[in-house]
């Protein structure tokens, strides 16, 4: 037998490249099992918004009130928005995996960028009364693709909201130490149970899957989210105490930048 020859003669080189070609099928299996859950997932987050598109557009269609048509209307759109954003993501992450999503760095006032970002959540947070607070020091910068790290900072920014309850503030800071620049946001929101902290950058990880879809998540943000975060040698972090809120750190090398350039 095969696997009892390999371990006979392990030291062998024989035995070693039977316990190599052995682990390199095991991996194989372990892809190939991946890929395939993956592509479960998928079929199950489209089929989702799928069934309520065509629900609600029948209803829709019937002898029904105005404001009935309404409350319906309002659901397709939301169910459309959350296909948009579910392509989107899975589009990036495919462009991850075959490494072709790249970056163009350039010299960036992190600063400005994430007030411009915040700006965006404004109506958001103030229609259920989060307050946003931001603290940063003045030119701070950093190497990144605008656009991909503002990906970054919208996805941390979108759930601290998401994921936090009406009336609660978020604080959103930015600090240079030496030459690293620490971007952290904390929120008092619902928290993350210790064991799931490091589960929630895997793809389609939801701590809990009836929440996360009422409030539109896709599970798949903070998956691109790290995938970014590696390919600007960044790092990112989650502390977290259920019940009393997270805290997500994003921590980079500081472009180190002369007061008097005005980029
Ligand atoms: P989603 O689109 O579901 O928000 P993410 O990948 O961004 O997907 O996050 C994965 C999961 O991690 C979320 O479904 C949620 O359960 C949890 N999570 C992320 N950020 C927070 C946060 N600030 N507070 C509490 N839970 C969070």
């Amino acid at each position: 037998n095969y696997q009892v020859k390999l371990n006979m003669h392990r030291d062998d080189e024989l035995g070693e490249l039977a316990s190599s070609i052995q682990s390199l099928s095991n991996n194989l299996e372990k892809v190939q099992r991946e890929r395939s859950e993956f592509l479960a997932s998928i079929s199950h987050e489209l089929r989702t918004p799928l069934t309520y598109l065509r629900g609600y557009a029948d209803v829709a269609q019937r002898k029904i009130s105005e404001e009935e048509r309404e409350k319906y209307l309002k659901i397709i759109h939301e169910e459309s928005k959350r296909l948009t954003t579910l392509v989107e993501n899975l589009f990036d992450l495919a462009q991850a995996d075959r490494h072709q999503l790249t970056i163009q760095k350039e010299c960036v006032n992190i600063g400005s960028l994430s007030a411009n970002i915040l700006q965006k959540f404004e109506l958001v947070a103030r229609e259920r009364g989060i307050m946003i607070e931001f603290q940063s020091a003045d030119d701070v910068f950093v190497n990144v693709d605008p656009l991909r790290f503002g990906q970054v900072i919208m996805n941390v920014v979108d759930n601290a909201i998401k994921y936090s309850p009406n009336q609660s503030k978020i604080i959103f800071s930015i600090k240079q130490v030496n030459t690293k620049v620490i971007i952290s946001v904390q929120d008092f929101g619902q928290g993350i149970p210790d064991d799931q902290i490091t589960n929630v950058f895997e793809r389609f990880y939801r701590v809990d899957l009836s929440r996360a879809r009422e409030t539109g998540g896709t599970g798949l943000g903070l998956a691109i989210t790290k995938e970014i975060v590696d390919l600007h040698h960044a790092t990112i972090n989650i502390s977290s105490t259920l019940g009393i809120g997270t805290t997500v750190t994003i921590e980079l090398e500081s472009e180190i930048h002369e007061k008097s350039s005005n980029r």
